[in-house]
């Protein structure tokens, strides 16, 4: 009986290469440790997404709250902005990449449109409106590359379809990574 270094599935005779995470067990000692720190950032860079989107979703929540603040202690009525907003922050729990890219969009295309009707506008609230961006487009990006990450292999798959699942993967799994990697 033998237990892949990298994801711990057992084989009867050791394998060529891993089914499950492309392991090379028959590859050098060099291309071992490559896979290994290959996978060990692949890994990072899928579990850094539950983080990403939760930065996304609480950007979203406090533009909602603080619309339908606005809306008592201002003429205007933003109500529906409001719970538009809050509606694509808890989105972001089942859906996220769709729940952060059209509130994204809708926000280029009003500070776009802001700009140009009103050009004294673009440096009202500047830094808020780089903050924003920023944190709905980090989550875009590290979504994109997660879904991408994890079509290469059935490992990386297990890693999350659902987003928010992998923050809980077992400690065990990552102390065998990092043993490896010291060798
Ligand atoms: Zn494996």
């Amino acid at each position: 009986m033998i237990s892949c270094p990298a994801c711990k599935l057992n084989y009867e005779a050791e394998p060529e290469v891993c089914t499950r995470c492309n392991y090379p067990f028959g590859g050098t000692g060099n291309e071992k440790s490559v896979f290994i720190g290959k996978l060990v950032i692949e890994k990072s860079l899928i579990e850094e997404t539950a983080e990403k989107i939760k930065n996304a979703r609480i950007i979203l929540l406090l533009i909602g709250v603080l619309n339908i603040v606005l809306t008592f202690v201002t003429e205007t009525n933003y109500m529906l902005s409001g719970l538009m907003f809050i509606g694509f922050g808890l989105l972001t729990y089942k859906k996220p990449f769709v729940a952060v890219l059209i509130p994204y969009v809708l926000l280029v295309l009003q500070y776009l449109i802001m700009g140009i009707l009103y050009p004294h506008t673009i440096l009202q609230g500047l830094l808020w409106k780089m903050i924003i961006l920023t944190g709905l487009t980090l989550a875009l990006v590290s979504i994109i590359r997660a879904r991408k990450l994890r079509k290469k292999s059935e490992f990386l798959k297990t890693l999350g379809k659902n987003e928010e699942r992998f923050v809980n993967i077992s400690e065990p799994e990552r102390s065998v990574t990092r043993t490896t990697t010291q060798q």
